[in-house]
């Protein structure tokens, strides 16, 4: 089971796509004696990979401490990081500390378009120098790619450059109006182009040796299964059945894209709320409504719980439109 908690909302970029709205640190953050507390609680509710993400992680202080704790008790933590804060000492010390590996976004290969996108004209250049520093001093690391209208014909690409890059992963997010996101939401792709790029994506998987993961589109099992691959991944939308997001003010939520407060682990502890809360019982029932309901990849796609609610008035288990298999 994986966990993610959004560190801080503080970050150097200013993203379009970001969930969080991320920029300035929130008042109300979880200090450190709360985060290892949390850290303790994840721990114990049975989950194995803790990833930092924010906002942007490294721009909390107490970031090395916390990654250091959590590897301590027993748990593998990864960053979620833009990576121009990673110098070669920052390197060096994510690894000391325990890190296991850093999740480094790339959403082009084109500087001026990255930069446009990510709001900072030098976030290409140092971004790369992030990457080269994981690689120089060894420490494993994975590019994340949102992927738009604007960017589809560079996933391919990308992949490539990960790989010429020594990069671990190319995890492929496709984009769920959220936060600042919603302000691009004619960037997602439709159906068709969504369906096609996850075939290509497969295509791929079978040519690199790399692992390439389709995120927020749970369809590529569907996809991945009709094409005879042996898939390493078994469900397609993990949220709320062995994934969750916990925000900096420490709400936790089934994933980062739907914005649904099961709890808050300031005032009730993290595994009461996983094992309790209403939100992640009515997920883990997997009762779909439409096409996901009758669907006969429904257990292990899922369809996205995020997209359906942001296109079906909030309803998380309503049908995924982006599906070829949708009515819609
Ligand atoms: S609801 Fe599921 S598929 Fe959609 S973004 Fe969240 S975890 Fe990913
Ligand atoms: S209909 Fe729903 S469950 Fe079936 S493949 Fe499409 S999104 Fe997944």
């Amino acid at each position: 089971m994986i966990v993610s908690w959004n560190t801080t909302n503080k970050c150097n970029l200013y993203c379009s796509h970001c969930y969080r709205e991320a920029g300035e640190k929130l008042k109300e953050e979880l200090n450190t004696e709360e985060a290892k507390k949390l850290i303790e609680e994840i721990q114990k509710a049975g989950f194995k990979i803790m990833i930092f993400s924010g906002g942007e992680p490294l721009m909390r202080e107490d970031i090395f401490e916390l990654i250091e704790y959590a590897s301590e008790i027993g748990l593998r933590p990864v960053l979620g990081s833009n990576g121009t804060l990673i110098t070669k000492k920052v390197a060096e010390k994510l690894k000391s500390v325990g890190l296991m590996s850093v999740g480094i976004s790339l959403d082009s290969l084109n500087a001026e378009k990255h930069n446009k996108f990510r709001g900072d004209k030098n976030a290409f250049r140092d971004t790369l120098l992030g990457m080269k520093n994981c690689r120089d001093i060894g420490l494993r690391f994975q590019i994340h790619t949102t992927v738009m209208e604007w960017n589809k014909d560079e996933v391919i690409p990308i992949t490539d450059f990960a790989v010429a890059m020594g990069a671990s992963a190319h995890h492929i997010f496709f984009l769920v109006p959220t936060g600042r996101g919603e302000n691009i939401e004619e960037e997602v792709l439709n159906r068709d182009e969504y369906e096609s790029l996850l075939k290509d994506i497969m295509n791929k998987q079978q040519e690199v040796e790399i692992e390439i993961k389709p995120t927020c589109a749970p369809q590529f099992i569907r996809i991945g299964e009709s094409m005879g691959m042996k898939l390493r991944f078994k469900r397609g939308c993990l949220a709320g059945i062995s994934y969750c997001i916990i925000s900096p003010k420490g709400d936790v939520q089934p994933c980062a894209y739907l914005n649904r407060v099961a709890g808050n682990v300031k005032d009730t502890s993290f595994n009461y709320i996983w094992q309790n809360s209403s939100i992640f019982k009515e997920l883990r029932t997997q009762d779909y409504k439409g096409s996901c309901g009758v669907c006969k990849f429904k257990h292990n796609c899922g369809g996205c719980r995020a997209r359906a609610a942001y296109y079906n008035n909030g309803d998380y288990m309503a049908e995924e439109g982006l599906c070829i298999y949708s009515n819609k």
